[in-house]
């Protein structure tokens, strides 16, 4: 497409949270190229797959404004003052929390960070973002405990460690080429990998030990093997002593727990979880890689303490090798929380009740962000027509991610005002009142920030379609008209609102946009520092103490409980397909290889209910039903089914509950009760 000017400039995938670097590479194709990940430019489907989006011929190119119920296309002066009338109607009337704002983990730093500046010179800290859904909760437990939710560790140094403890994650499928050129290696070099998982995947096949523990008894799992830990001796007593406090508690807490009963009620077998436990406590180097199969339930924020027990008792955290590694799922998912797309914190994660940091931000701004937490986004969902009058949805797509979707639907409809900018007609799109035509990845620039804490570049590779704008010009444009102070929106391009970023954002301190170039910078960098830092805690935790505290856990039972012959669904991803499905399903290579969903189901669910492979079969919950091809697998764990939310058919989301972890607020997508049929 000529009009389009494509051309190859190393930019970053748009997909998981990786951060392998892309160029287009002709003939409407995106390539790998050596980038700061990946020095060998490998990519996996979705990342060779990611331009088919860019010139789809679905893509919004006009903006939309609903006139009695239907679409009309209009200008942008139109659409940008109606969203701009009707958003101050609402907060004249109804005050400025009345207004929920969803930013993006899938957009950059600088267009994250305009956004939740409008929400908050608007008067409200009800932003907030996807990580909602993914590490809310690690990211509180780890917070708590160290000071920071990060990956404590890089890539690079977990490449030698001797031992990976995997749980609920599958990164040979959601991490590929962290798999590949990262873990592969360790294991080639003699580490081991401990697989905890409800099923057998790519990761399994690579583990020397599996433990496909029931979902929501992660906790009797994980306190059995530090109970195995202190019975053997196995505490690195020396680091225990120095870095951490709370032993003589959690000892007690553990003297209650029965290694043969908790591995009974977790569903694995008590010799396993001896080895397991073994395993990582004899290793020089232990690092643990958490998904959201450990994150995702209601007592998910517990889950995660209970694994940070096991890392404090055996000296594994401050070395390299080592450490509590959650991996994240979006190109941007990190930064988003950085730069404070979150409803409690400002950039660089500090309190909004913080006076000191509302003061530092009121410096640059002219004006003070609001002193009171603001909504979740999962609590903001189920207070739509109520607390909630309008809605501004940047580049997500709740009406199928959230838990209980169809409920969710429905209260957009409650409200009074939504405006949504992406890429296309998405599921959220069907209840707007405007709609605002962005920009995908290949026509912005830009930084985001992977996995290990590393920020990059994004740099253009087409020219942007029909009339559809940059995103962080249309944001721009939004915080001059919405907010008094109108020149605190007036940047010349990312850089000018990165280096903004830096002098608010205390571990992006010592960056700069040209330092970045095509390398990357990792936080935290004080102001004061050569580079960024790659190993956290090795002296101090980053909450500024020698010490973090062992903590007891207790479990409590799934929120969404099974009776009778009910099944435990649990949802994720595939290699192929990325959250929604709202970019890769328009994809054809990616259809080709994976164009429907199915249920994974054990042969002996199956057969006690008469189905078989490839059968159509009705999932039911509380919430929804849903119909979905059976896929009649020994590799998943009996009494549990599992199948993605890449789908708008089956919509998983339309099963999942509406039960949140009390912390976090984070939903419990890994156990849904559901009854299994044919129709
Ligand atoms: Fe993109 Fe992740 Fe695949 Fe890399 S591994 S190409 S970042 S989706």
């Amino acid at each position: 497409n000529q009009d389009r000017n494509p051309r190859a400039e190393q930019t970053v995938c748009p997909y998981c949270g990786v951060g392998c670097t892309i160029q287009y590479a002709g003939n409407g194709k995106a390539t790998g190229t050596a980038g700061p990940v990946n020095t060998k430019g490998e990519i996996c489907p979705k990342g060779g797959a990611a331009y088919d989006v860019v010139e789809h011929e679905d893509r919004l190119t006009e903006p939309l404004v609903r006139e009695n119920g239907r679409f009309a296309t209009a200008p942008w002066e139109t659409a940008l003052s109606r969203v701009t009338d009707r958003l101050t109607e609402i907060i004249d009337q109804h005050g400025s929390d009345a207004v929920e704002f969803f930013a993006s983990s899938n957009c950059t730093n600088e267009e994250n960070y305009v956004l939740q500046k409008i929400a908050r010179m608007l008067g409200t800290n009800n932003v907030d973002n996807c990580a909602r859904l993914c590490h809310s909760s690690t990211v509180a437990a780890m917070s708590e405990r160290f000071g920071a939710g990060a990956m404590t560790n890089t890539l690079d140094d977990l490449a030698e460690t001797d031992c990976l403890l995997v749980t609920g994650a599958n990164p040979a499928e959601q991490h590929p080429v962290i798999f590949r050129s990262y873990f592969v290696p360790a294991i080639r070099n003699g580490a081991t990998l401990i697989h905890i998982d409800q099923r057998e995947t790519d990761t399994t096949n690579a583990a020397d030990i599996h433990l496909d523990v029931r979902p929501g008894y992660d906790i009797q799992l994980l306190n059995s093997m530090a109970k195995v830990i202190l019975d053997e001796e196995l505490v690195d007593e020396s680091f225990v002593e120095e870095r951490t406090t709370g032993y003589a508690d959690l000892t007690a807490h553990l003297d209650d727990v029965d290694i043969g009963s908790g591995a009974d009620v977790a569903g694995v077998d008590p010799e396993t979880v001896q080895e397991a436990a073994r395993t990582y406590a004899e290793a020089d180097r232990a690092a643990i890689i958490t998904g959201m199969g450990m994150s995702q339930h209601a007592c998910g924020t517990d889950n995660v303490h209970a694994l940070l027990n096991l890392a404090l008792l055996t000296g594994n955290v401050g070395r390299p090798g080592t450490g509590v590694n959650p991996l994240r799922g979006q190109n941007n998912v990190q930064g988003a929380g950085d730069i404070g797309a979150l409803p409690s914190v400002l950039p660089g994660y500090e309190p909004v009740t913080d006076p000191d940091a509302r003061q530092r931000v009121a410096d640059e701004w002219g004006v003070e962000p609001p002193s009171e937490p603001g909504l979740t986004e999962t609590t903001a969902t189920h207070q739509f027509g109520d607390e909630i009058k309008a809605a501004v949805v940047f580049g997500e797509n709740p009406a199928v991610t959230e838990p209980n979707a169809t409920s969710v639907g429905a209260g957009f409809d409650e409200l009074d005002f939504c405006v949504v900018i992406d890429l296309f007609e998405t599921a959220t799109v069907d209840h707007a009142d405007v709609v605002l035509p962005g920009s995908s990845w290949a026509e912005k620039a830009g930084t985001v920030t992977n996995t290990d804490r590393r920020v990059m570049r994004m740099r253009p590779n087409a020219d942007l379609p029909g009339n559809a704008r940059r995103d962080l010009d249309i944001l721009t444009d939004l915080g001059q008209r919405l907010v008094d102070q109108s020149d605190a929106f007036d940047y010349d391009g990312p850089e000018a609102v990165f280096e903004e970023l830096t002098r608010v954002n205390p571990l992006y301190a010592g960056m700069s946009y040209d330092g970045i170039g095509d390398s990357f910078q990792r936080w935290p960098f004080p102001a004061d520092a050569d580079s960024g830092t790659d190993v956290l805690h090795t002296e101090t935790f980053a909450s500024g103490e020698q010490t973090a505290s062992l903590a007891p856990v207790s479990p409590t039972p799934p929120a969404d409980a099974v009776t009778g012959e009910q099944l435990v669904l649990t949802t994720g991803r595939v290699l192929q397909h990325f959250n929604s499905g709202a970019l890769t399903r328009r994809s054809e290579t990616l259809m080709r290889m994976r164009g429907e969903d199915v249920l994974e189901i054990h042969p002996d669910d199956a057969a006690a209910r008469g189905i078989e492979d490839g059968d159509t079969v009705v999932v039911e919950s509380e919430r929804g039903s849903v119909t979905v091809s059976a896929a009649v697998t020994a590799t998943i764990r009996p009494g549990v089914v599992f199948c993605t939310f890449h789908y708008l058919d089956p919509l998983a989301n339309a099963l999942t509950g509406d039960a949140l972890d009390p912390v976090a607020e984070i939903p419990e997508y890994k156990h849904s009760a559901v009854e299994v049929r044919t129709p």
